[in-house]
């Protein structure tokens, strides 16, 4: 039998287990409740959940999507984030291998993740993740291979300071907050992990999905419909793509706007 696949799957089940932890944050936190206590337990019949129906993925498959007790239908939100845990675990896995940077871009995609799907629900960054985020990015780049510690901390002034420039500018020509302090502490803690450099493609990227999703809202709106459109999943999606194809991104920049 051939092992070697032993190890990318603990990565992905690994994932799977801290995305599981990441649905109860997502559900909790912006509710201010304990994201430890009490255990998991159904939000319509407040029953309490079997281990064997906690397991990742797998236990929403069995129960197709329904509470064991009182069969109300379960959030697909929930297989969606352990799923996607576990593909960020293992393509991380496949990135760096086991390394100093996997723990720290571990740390780096959870906080993202669970950003994204606060800040769709909510439209809100919660501080609590951004603020620290901020100085553990800034922290453990004096281990990080990848980022020095120079480039993370221009990294926080500039994803600090032009998102301050960029949000002025649209307020200047619309006359409305496009962007909150949310976006910019963000954008400062993306500037922290990935350095000053990832911050011209985290800005173009994310305004450019943000654009599209824009226009999808627009025409919806047409319909009758009101959506808001945070911009925070936009950003952290950019920041994912630039964490595993930034070689690839450096390379098209460098033919788009650098002369030859
Ligand atoms: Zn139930």
């Amino acid at each position: 039998m051939d092992y070697s696949i032993l190890i990318p799957l603990f990565f992905a089940i690994f994932g799977s287990m801290i995305g599981s932890f990441l649905n109860v944050v997502i559900l909790r936190l912006p509710e201010n409740k304990s994201i430890v206590f009490p255990a998991s337990h159904c939000p319509n019949c407040a029953t309490e959940i079997h281990w064997y129906d906690n397991i990742p993925i797998i236990s929403f498959i069995f129960l197709k999507g329904r509470c064991r007790s009182c069969h109300q239908s379960i959030s697909w939100q929930y297989p969606v984030v352990e799923l996607a845990m576990a593909l960020l675990s293992l393509a991380l896995y496949l990135q760096f291998s086991i390394s100093v940077a996997f723990p720290i871009y571990f740390i780096f995609s959870a906080a993202l993740l669970v950003i994204i799907f606060i800040d769709s629900h909510h439209q809100i960054i919660p501080d609590v993740i951004s603020l620290p985020g901020i100085i553990i990015g800034f922290g453990l780049s004096f281990f990080n291979p990848f980022v020095t510690w120079q480039n993370s901390g221009l990294g926080i002034l500039l994803g600090g300071g032009s998102f301050y420039a960029i949000a002025g500018t649209y307020y200047l020509f619309t006359k409305r907050a496009g962007m909150g302090g949310g976006d910019i502490k963000l954008l400062a803690m993306i500037g922290a992990f990935l350095g000053w450099q990832s911050l011209p493609f985290v800005v173009f990227g994310s305004s450019v999905m943000g654009t599209v999703a824009g226009i999808g809202a627009m025409i919806k709106q047409r319909k009758g419909g009101k959506t808001v459109i945070p911009y925070g999943p936009f950003l952290s999606l950019a920041s994912l793509l630039y964490l595993f194809f930034q070689e690839k991104i450096h390379l098209l920049f460098s033919i788009l706007f650098v002369p030859q």
